[in-house]
Formats: structure tokens, sequence, C-alpha cells
């Protein structure tokens, strides 16, 4: 049993650690920290929720000297992540007088350079952005500790390989290098192999972490916007196959229209069918001719289709156990899945009951503009 009173870091670390509520650190916390704290080059990989951020987080922050200069460089695949690492953070630093700066496209570049110029200490940023101050020479990155890829397999899959690498080869070579990912492709290992130094791995296997292997999260959406924010996150995500949950049998069947008249591969399924047009449209299902199924709680009992890449709460469920019923739909049989909830802000309760319900906070995502989804 690791206590985090058992690391050796700052006081005014521990004090906000306890704050945070954190009573005892996760297991890739447990592992991580102390080889960081040893200066150790580390590899975390660890599925979705496990604590990520706090892995590197602490140690990191434990470095942090008084010199108002550019001492940690984190990466982060999007705008949203950037700002929630940013945020835990500054909560893990509270008692510490440290500077964090998240740089993210969308946001006006002035306003990022007016902040880095008062003197920041870490900076939290997406590779494009970043690279973007650096041809500016807005940032500089010279005194650089610690480099630390957040969410490496999303930044590939992002495309942004050649940003990290510009940027990495810019930060000099005795700087501590952290890697964290929830999976570990081949073309993770080669970037640790070219930008790391004898790097210690820490893996956390499935069965030491509670969440199974699905990734949550949910966006706040406006009731009168639903079927059109559904649509960007459709357009967005590209469901391989989808599981849309409505809440009633009508509800089903306006929405599988409407997804139709737009022209997605979907169909409703609702206890007001038959038996034999139940079937048919499972039929389709399976066989990949639909690629989203809109149903109700109901009429998905029972059902097992392999190969489901997401769960989408196009209503958020009433009581948490059918939200852990409705996203055990994905995430089988090794592959990961996605559960996503749409939430009006009078439905914000219910999501905190299903978080108090699986024990974990459900991360939220912005719904993407058009732009995003054209592109
Ligand atoms: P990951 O990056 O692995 O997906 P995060 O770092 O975002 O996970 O952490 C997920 C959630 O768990 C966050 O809300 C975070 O504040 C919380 N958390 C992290 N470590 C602990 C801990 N030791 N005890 C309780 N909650 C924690
Ligand atoms: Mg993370």
């Amino acid at each position: 049993m690791t206590y985090f009173d058992d690391f050796d870091v700052k006081d005014e670390i521990k004090k906000a650690i306890r704050e945070m509520g954190f009573e005892e650190p996760s297991p890739v916390q447990a592992k991580a920290i102390p080889e960081i704290l040893k200066s150790n080059d580390v590899i975390g990989q660890a599925q979705t929720g496990t604590g990520k951020t706090a892995a590197f987080g602490i140690p990191l922050i434990n470095r942090i000297t008084s010199d108002k200069n550019v001492q940690a460089m984190i990466l982060t695949p999007t705008r949203e992540l950037a700002i929630q690492v940013s945020g835990e953070l500054q909560k893990l630093s509270k008692y510490l007088n440290i500077r964090t700066l998240p740089i993210y496209g969308g946001q006006s570049i002035g306003h990022q350079i007016k902040a880095l110029k008062q003197g920041v200490q870490i900076v939290i940023g997406t590779p494009g952005r970043v690279q973007d101050h650096l041809r500016r020479k807005t940032l500089k990155l010279d005194r650089v500790q610690t480099v630390v890829l957040d969410e490496a397999d999303e930044m590939l899959d992002m495309g942004f390989i050649d940003d990290i690498e510009t940027i990495l080869k810019q930060i000099n070579i005795d700087r501590q290098t952290l890697l964290f990912s929830a999976t570990m492709p081949p073309a993770i290992r080669k970037l640790s192999k070219r930008y790391m130094v004898k790097p210690v791995t820490v893996s956390i296997s499935k069965s030491e972490v509670t969440a199974p292997s699905i990734d949550q999260w949910y966006y706040k959406v406006l009731e009168r916007n639903k079927q059109e924010s559904l649509c960007r996150i459709l357009d967005s995500q590209d469901p391989e196959l989808g599981i849309i949950f409505c809440r009633t049998k009508k509800g089903v069947a306006e929405l599988a229209e409407v997804l139709q008249a737009r022209g997605y591969l979907a169909d409703g399924l609702h206890g007001d069918l038959t038996q034999s047009q139940r079937d048919a449209v499972m039929k389709k299902f399976r066989e990949g001719t639909i690629e989203l199924l809109v149903a109700t709680d109901v009429a998905a009992r029972g059902i097992d289709v392999q190969n489901v890449s997401h769960v989408i709460n196009y209503d958020i469920p009433q009581d948490p156990e059918s939200y852990v019923h409705r996203i055990g739909r994905t995430g089988r049989a090794g592959r990961k899945g996605q559960a996503l909830t749409l939430v009006t802000p009078r439905e914000m309760k219910h999501l905190r009951s299903i978080e108090a319900e699986i024990n974990m906070t459900v991360p939220s995502k912005s719904v993407p503009s058009i732009e995003e989804v054209v592109e």
C-alpha cells in the first residue's frame, strides 16, 4: 500500500492533494511518481480515467523553482485537455507560487503572447499552437527541464507527429521526458526510442483498474440544439457501429427518421415494432447495413452485438444503473469502446448521480464546431 505521504514531495503539494479529495494514489500514480522523482524518463500506460495527469503533475510541480521561465512543457492533443490539465496542475500547485498557462488554437494569440511575457513556468499546449509560438519566438523552451507527452496515442491519431518531433528537437537533451498514453501502438514505441533516454515503463494492466476499456465523456448541449449537436458529434466520431439511446419509443422513432433524412445509415428499435420487424432491424445492424441503432433501454435489452464502437446516450438515463448497462454494450472483446452522453443543463443532476454510482468523474468535451466537422 502506498500513500501520498510516502512520496518525497513538498508539503504544500500534499496539502493540495488532500484538499482535492484524493485519499490514496491510483495504481499508475503509485508506480510512476517514485520513478519520475528519481529523474528517470518514464512511459506510463494506463486507461482513461486512471489519474495519469496527477501521476506526472505531482513530481513535475515538485521540481519547479521560482525562476520565471518555462521549466516544463506539456503537450496535449486538444484544447479541452490543455485546459483540463492546466486546471489540475493549478489545483496541485495551489499553495505554491507557480504560473501555468494553457496555449491552444482558437484563442487569440495576442492574449497568449501577453501572458507568456509575464513569466510562465509551466506551459500546457497543443502541438500546433506551440509550434506557432516557437516560430514567432514568443515561446522559449531553452530552460525546459521536463517535457510531457500527454495522451500520446491521441496526439498521434490526430496527426501531430511532425509537430511533436519538431518541438522535441528544440528542447535540450538533458531534459526529463515523460510519455503518458492509454494505449501503446508501435508508432509511440518508435517515438519513445527516438526521444527518450532509458525510459522506465509503468503499465497498469486491465485487472488493476476498475474502469473497463470504455472511454466515457459527455457533451453539454442545449435542448433545442440536441439533434444538430448529435449530428456534429456523429460526424466527428464517425462510429463504426453505434447504439443511440433515447428515453421513449416516440423519441426513438423521431430521431431515427431525422437521422435517415440526413443520410445516416440509421434505424430505430422500439417496443411498438413487431417481432419480425425487430429481427429485420437487428439483422441489418449485425451485418452493418445500418451503422446506427436508435433504441430505448427496453428494446435494447439482451442485444449482444460484437464490435459496437460507440454507445451514445442521446437522452441521459434517469437511473445510474441503466447507464452502466448501456455503456457495457461497447468495449468488449478487448476492443476499446466509446461511451458519450448528451447532457442538458437540467440533466446535470442525473450525470452527478451516475458519477457517484461509477465512482469516477465523467470528463466533458465540447460539441465540435461546423468547421471541425467539415475539415
Ligand atoms: P487519465 O488522464 O488517466 O484519463 P485523469 O488524470 O484525467 O485520468 O483523472 C481522472 C479523474 O480522476 C480526475 O477527475 C482526477 O481529478 C481524478 N483522480 C486522479 N487521481 C486520483 C486519486 N488518487 N484519487 C481520486 N481521484 C483521482
Ligand atoms: Mg489524461
